[in-house]
């Protein structure tokens, strides 16, 4: 009976240092994070944020690059009259959207795939 009160009584403090260790380092910026923080590839929730941030302004460039030789090829050598005006501009923002949000992906992915950590960040 004794003997069972003392094993859990070391259960609850097994328990106790097990909430602790169930800190994870990220494998981006290297700080210690809660577990339930930290996804399978072991970035904490700060380090996606960012890297979608910087994924989101690469593919915002990539996009108003496309949407430019889009335009230019439309202008230059199509040679739109005023009347489909409309629907040639309507394509040149399809291919801003549609070109951000795939370059965006794009860049996420291969951010994601990097392995350095940002610079100036942990230790
Ligand atoms: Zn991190």
């Amino acid at each position: 009976m004794a003997g069972a009160t003392l094993r859990r009584d070391d259960g609850e403090s097994m328990g106790f240092r097990d909430s602790i260790t169930d800190e994870i380092q990220c494998s981006r910026c290297g700080e210690r994070r809660d577990r339930s923080d930290v996804d399978r590839l072991l970035w904490c929730v700060g380090c996606r944020v960012r890297a979608r941030l910087i994924a989101t302004r690469r593919a915002r460039i990539a996009a108003t690059v496309l949407a430019v030789i889009v335009a230019g090829y439309i202008w230059g050598l199509i040679r739109p009259t005023d009347v489909v005006i409309g629907g040639w501009i309507a394509t040149v923002i399809a291919a801003y959207w549609i070109g951000g949000r795939l370059a965006r992906e794009i860049f996420y992915g291969i951010e994601r795939s990097n392995r350095k950590r940002y610079p100036g960040s942990g230790s």
